[in-house]
């Protein structure tokens, strides 16, 4: 079973957690990827836990994005922020 990476613009198969594609969970901060990855439940209906961390995985990639367009730059060392 697969999923596709909820990274905002991607389609690819998520291969991680069933959250991201390997490029975009390389972007995320590892407080995000860690909270993730204990919530992931293959197979279930995501609980609150799981919700919150997809919450704030999101709110962190808009933030940066916001962050990103107004240096006019990549905030990430040339990391994708499609
Ligand atoms: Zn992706």
């Amino acid at each position: 079973m697969s999923s596709d990476c909820k990274w905002p613009g991607c389609g690819n198969v998520a291969s991680r957690f069933g959250w991201a594609c390997a490029t975009h969970w390389a972007a995320l901060p590892v407080k995000i990827r860690l909270s993730l990855g204990h919530s992931h439940r293959p197979g279930v209906e995501p609980d609150a836990y799981r919700l919150r961390a997809e919450a704030t995985a999101r709110d962190w990639i808009i933030r940066e994005r916001n962050k990103a367009a107004k240096a006019g730059k990549s905030p990430s060392g040339g990391k994708p922020f499609v």
